[in-house]
């Protein structure tokens, strides 16, 4: 089976979560499936390959990424995955107040108010290829700002990847000039 109908196969709409009049898809079954985790995590990895910008700035390692960016908290589990297998290293971007040293941090704008996300300032080497990782791309906030933490600690944005994009939220032009790569589009 293709790994966007597989996916779609096993997402759950979740009706009227977190609030009333939000459709939630509920990606937990698809990480809990053995076969399509691997295939997921394998098509993250992919994206930074098949992305002309990354080329352009494919490490003299020839790897296509230096290291994973994983946003809490679903993004944790698919970065440290992605990471493992390629044999890179993987850094969390958390919520406000969780990590401990020198951060640097970026509010963006939720329905009703804000919220910040963090990222350790020596997480990230200056010109570092970095693979952006989270499950769900809905209107782009979360992405943007994790994506404006890695370019003000000096790190390159080879690729951002996610595992489900929801189109009619505009998340993908948000993120413009940087190219969003999604394995299930709905
Ligand atoms: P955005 O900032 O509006 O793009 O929302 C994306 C963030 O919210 C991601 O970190 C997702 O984990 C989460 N999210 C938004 N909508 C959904 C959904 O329908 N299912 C699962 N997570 C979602």
């Amino acid at each position: 089976m293709p790994l966007d109908e597989l996916i779609a196969s096993l997402t759950v709409d979740v009706p009227d979560h977190p609030e009333p009049g939000i459709l939630f898809r509920d990606l937990t079954p698809v990480f809990a499936s053995g076969p399509a985790f691997r295939r997921m995590v394998a098509g993250l990895a992919a994206a930074a390959a098949s992305d002309p910008r990354a080329a352009a700035v494919a490490t003299s390692a020839g790897r296509d990424f230096d290291v994973v960016v994983g946003v809490e908290a679903r993004g944790f589990l698919l970065a440290a995955a992605v990471a493992y297998d390629r044999g890179v290293g993987v850094v969390p971007v958390r919520k406000a107040g969780k990590l401990p040293r020198e951060r640097v941090a970026a509010d963006y704008a939720l329905e009703y108010g804000t919220a910040t996300l963090e990222l350790h300032s020596d997480s990230i080497r200056a010109g570092a290829r970095v693979l952006v990782v989270d499950d769900v791309l809905a209107t782009g906030g979360t992405l943007g700002a994790t994506v404006e933490l890695v370019e003000r600690l000096g790190g390159v944005v080879a690729a951002v990847s996610v595992v489900v994009e929801l189109t009619a939220l505009g998340g993908r032009e948000r993120l413009a000039p940087h190219t969003v790569h999604a394995l299930w589009a709905t």
